[in-house]
């Protein structure tokens, strides 16, 4: 049952949110926009070490950020 699949190895699904960082993210930023998104709904960005403060605060300042949760390796 080798099935090799190569959408599933591309790997931009792990990659951090923030735009021309090529870093493996570790975290998930969890922030939903309350003027657009339902009451259930959750929106996530990736972010690396170093960039997950800028996140946080990007949205922060938006009113828009939830929480942050580790990344879970089985979803990668
Ligand atoms: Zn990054």
């Amino acid at each position: 049952m080798l099935n090799l699949n190569p959408e599933f190895d591309a790997g931009t699904e792990i990659k951090c949110s923030r735009a021309g960082c090529i870093e493996l993210a570790e975290f998930q930023i969890v922030w939903r926009n309350p003027k657009v998104h339902a009451e259930d709904r959750r929106k996530i960005w990736l972010a690396c070490p170093e960039h997950r403060q800028y996140l946080v605060d990007y949205l922060a300042v938006r009113s828009f950020y939830l929480e942050t949760l580790p990344l879970p390796n089985q979803l990668l």
